[in-house]
């Protein structure tokens, strides 16, 4: 491998950092990125390298190797050989290695989390949250996959005379593009039903963060997953992702809207199935009624988690007017108090971003709408106190349609308040977005908030919580509405997205056209009968 060439879509964040909150060391250590590079497909022969920086400090994480289309070739090979032993095994076994791969994923937290904190910048109990989904995931699927895909009776054409059952077959090669701002969760949860499901994965993490989707990687085999069945490939998506998506039986892809489309088009031409989870302009109802307390703690979660870099966090938020007066001014309390940190420990409530990109995407959404007249409550300013990629919690009154952030998002920590007069105002202005990922509303009355909840477009809507509750229940399915997305993840929809349905009828006795002897003027009337009768029985599938 050699290491100068193709660059890092990133330059690196100038070093920075305040002495007392910076973690002690950057760079990942040698033996562990050396274990971790061993996981990336390589084709003999030389490779450029590509850098990735520490959001904390602006040192340097480590190199990886930038794959090729013969690379890409390679990993979906392997991948498929793999798959065609692998989709052989028992159910048992399969749930066994999730199973130990969710007990591991614990067990291995303090390795985890401080890989993730290096990688993205984001505070510990942010990094917990992708800890805590993989192993729900595991659990949930490694539970639920046998009885999501055994064969299913359905009801035949001719009650009675036609058996139907319905089969689903994996896919084959499932590929996965992966975004970085949940780079452990992200790529690993989408994996675990593709492979419970028999298929093979290939990989391409995010160029900022492809050392923890290793990581990810390592530890499923080390939990038992077969040599060769789960590839990872590392490089720009611009450069290999048009030749993974060219080999694949399926795409899963997470990230911007924007590319989302560029993706399905390829898709498209190749007529293979895919799904995207793509962005959101999320929203939050506040009604008259809401526990404050309650609903402050929660809308700090929802806006700042991540700091602000959660697809499903909450950008824009709707508070009735008999409440806004009491609400707004202890949210913005709470929020100017809320403490930043680079620690790797439980103390900081928010991190940093995670890409000088990252930052000025947000000071630049911050500044056009001060330009343009919106009031800034508390925030608004860059940190490099605290580390060179420091953004404050920022909320915004006095939004108007002209500034970008109003309809765009912005992935930060910024959050825009509106005035509403009622709650049928607050849906109005809620809906008005090409946008349908997550919703939250906030009520003591929870069958009104409920009632409410069905009235937003957005695949998960959340009443009094901010966002987990709905990602959480991994029984339910989860994507979006509009611009948000196409497909789902979790559920049942989540696993069988990635097999082919195939169903297989069998007829006994009398066949489906006019049998021997029968003209067909008398097979239409008994048909004509039959129909009508068939009509008044009860169709339960
Ligand atoms: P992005 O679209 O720029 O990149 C996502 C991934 O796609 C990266 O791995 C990138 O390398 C790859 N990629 C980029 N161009 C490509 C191309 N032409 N062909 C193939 N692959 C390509 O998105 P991002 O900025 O990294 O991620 C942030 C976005 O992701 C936000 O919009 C956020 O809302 C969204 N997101 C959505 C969900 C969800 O579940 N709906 C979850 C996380 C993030």
């Amino acid at each position: 491998m050699t290491t100068t060439a193709e660059r890092n879509d990133e330059q690196p964040p100038a070093a920075g950092g305040n002495a007392t909150q910076a973690p002690e060391s950057a760079a990942l250590a040698p033996e562990l990125a050396a274990r971790l590079l061993r996981r990336v497909t390589l084709a003999p022969g030389e490779h450029a390298s590509q850098p990735s920086y520490a959001p904390f400090t602006g040192e340097l994480v480590g190199r990886v190797p930038v794959c090729t289309e013969v690379d890409v070739d390679a990993a979906v090979r392997l991948a498929r050989a793999a798959q065609q032993k692998w989709v052989r095994t028992s159910a048992a076994h399969r749930r066994r290695i999730f199973l130990r791969y969710h007990d591991l994923v614990l067990d291995r937290q303090d390795e985890i989390l401080d890989l993730v904190q290096l990688e993205t910048g984001k505070a510990r109990k942010s990094a917990f949250e992708e800890l805590a989904d993989v192993a729900i995931v595991s659990r949930y699927y490694a539970h639920t996959a046998a009885r999501q895909l055994r064969p299913r009776r359905r009801w035949g054409a001719l009650p009675g005379l036609t058996a139907a059952t319905e089969y689903y077959h994996p896919k084959g090669v499932v590929g996965i593009i992966a975004p970085w701002n949940y780079p452990l969760t992200l790529p690993i949860t989408d994996a675990i039903p593709a492979l419970l499901a028999g298929n093979g994965v290939v990989l391409k993490p995010d160029s900022q963060t492809p050392f923890t989707a290793l990581l990810g990687v390592n530890l499923l085999r080390e939990a038992g997953l077969p040599e060769d069945l789960f590839q990872v490939i590392t490089g720009a998506g611009r450069s290999i992702g048009t030749p993974m998506i060219d080999r694949v039986d399926y795409l899963m892809f997470t990230g911007s809207t924007a590319t989302g489309r560029h993706i399905a088009a390829q898709c498209g031409q190749r007529l293979i199935g895919f799904s995207a989870e793509l962005g959101g302009k999320n929203a939050m109802v506040v009604c008259a009624d809401a526990d404050l307390d309650k609903t402050v703690a929660g809308a700090l979660r929802a806006c700042f988690s991540n700091s602000g870099q959660l697809c499903i966090s909450i950008e824009r938020m709707f508070v009735e007017d008999a409440i806004y007066d009491e609400f707004v001014p202890r949210f913005t309390e709470r929020v100017a108090a809320m403490a930043l940190g680079a620690q790797r420990d439980y103390t900081a409530e928010m991190g940093s971003l995670i890409t000088p990109t990252q930052l000025e995407a947000v000071a630049a959404h911050v500044d056009d709408a001060v330009a343009k007249g919106a009031t800034v409550l508390t925030g608004g300013r860059r940190r490099p106190d605290i580390g060179p990629l420091f953004y404050e919690p920022t909320v915004l009154t006095g939004v108007t349609g002209d500034m970008d952030l109003a309809a765009d998002e912005t992935f930060g920590p910024v959050v825009s308040i509106y005035r509403v007069k009622d709650r049928e105002e607050a849906v109005r202005r809620a809906n008005d977005t090409d946008y349908g990922l997550n919703a939250s509303v906030w009520s003591k009355d929870t069958a009104a908030g409920r009632e409410l909840a069905t009235r937003l477009q957005a695949g998960i809507v959340n009443v009094n919580e901010a966002y987990a509750a709905a990602w959480a229940s991994t029984d339910a399915a989860m994507g979006g509405m509009k611009a948000s997305g196409v497909g789902r993840r979790h559920g049942v929809e989540g696993i069988r997205k990635y097999t082919e349905s195939q169903t297989v009828a069998v007829q006994r006795g009398l066949p489906m056209g006019a049998p021997p002897g029968m003209s067909e003027q008398t097979y239409a009337k008994v048909m004509t009968m039959s129909l009508r009768i068939l009509k008044r029985t009860p169709f339960v599938p």
